[in-house]
């Protein structure tokens, strides 16, 4: 199975990804992981993305496509994966329609999760994230029960340099501009489908896996 995630900057594509994960062993690839671990490394590449992604604008696609590329060249990858956060672009997508030609594989469905503009800010404001494991939380929405720290593995929980309100802005704007006209894209070959984010967590994975039924 061959899936990708969709949704603004905090639609509830990680907490979702999470749970499919769990229920259903598939591989999950998440550029913004990626790039948050090369940041972390300190790596050419991660100093690079590292001011894009400070400014909550898209790092630029040959660098994306680039490392999406070497990710999905790994042969764990083969039996199926999960997409998060790739492609938010129109050159990106046509990159990856090719990467799985190259592959001998393409998408079976576009899950678009989606949340009204005004909800998204305090999603993303309030958002932590354990530095051990990755497991996210909501200050509000979702907290972990002993504060500040995780519950699956008890790490401490981090509040992500690019989850300020100004940030989140900009990020909400590059995904209108930038990653919207994409659905038009999948619609037309018939693989786009939407699930209603605004919703308990765990009503939207419920939608998510009706949505994801046949597969
Ligand atoms: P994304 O990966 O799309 O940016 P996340 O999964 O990290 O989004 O979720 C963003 C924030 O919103 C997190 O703090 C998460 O706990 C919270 N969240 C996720 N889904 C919901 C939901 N259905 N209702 C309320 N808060 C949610
Ligand atoms: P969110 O969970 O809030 O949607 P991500 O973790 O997916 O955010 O991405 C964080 C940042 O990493 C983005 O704001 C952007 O700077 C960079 N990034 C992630 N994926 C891509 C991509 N496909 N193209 C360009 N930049 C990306
Ligand atoms: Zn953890």
């Amino acid at each position: 199975m061959y899936i990708l995630l969709m949704g603004p900057p905090g639609a509830g594509k990680g907490t979702q990804a999470e749970k499919l994960i769990e229920d259903y062993k598939l591989l999950h690839i998440s550029t913004g992981d990626m790039f948050r671990a090369a940041v972390k490394a300190g790596t050419e590449m991660g100093k690079k993305a590292k001011t894009y992604m400070d400014a909550g604008g898209l790092v630029p696609d040959e660098v994306t496509i680039g490392v999406v590329r070497e990710g999905l060249s790994k042969p764990e990858c083969a039996d199926g994966f999960m997409l998060d956060g790739f492609p938010r672009t129109l050159e990106q997508a046509v990159a990856l329609d090719k990467i799985m030609a190259d592959m001998g594989k393409k998408l079976d469905v576009v899950l678009n999760i989606n949340v009204p503009d005004s909800e998204l800010i305090d999603r993303v404001v309030g958002r932590r994230v354990c530095k051990e494991c990755g497991a996210t939380y909501h200050i509000k929405f979702n907290p972990s029960k002993v504060a500040d720290k995780c519950d699956k593995c008890g790490g401490m929980l981090y509040q992500r340099n690019d989850d300020k309100e100004e940030t989140a802005k900009n990020r909400l704007d590059a995904y209108h501009n930038q990653t919207e006209p994409l659905f038009d894209y999948y619609r037309k070959v018939g693989i786009y489908k939407e699930v209603n984010g605004l919703q308990h967590i765990d009503k939207v994975y419920g939608d998510v896996k009706k949505a994801l039924g046949k597969f």
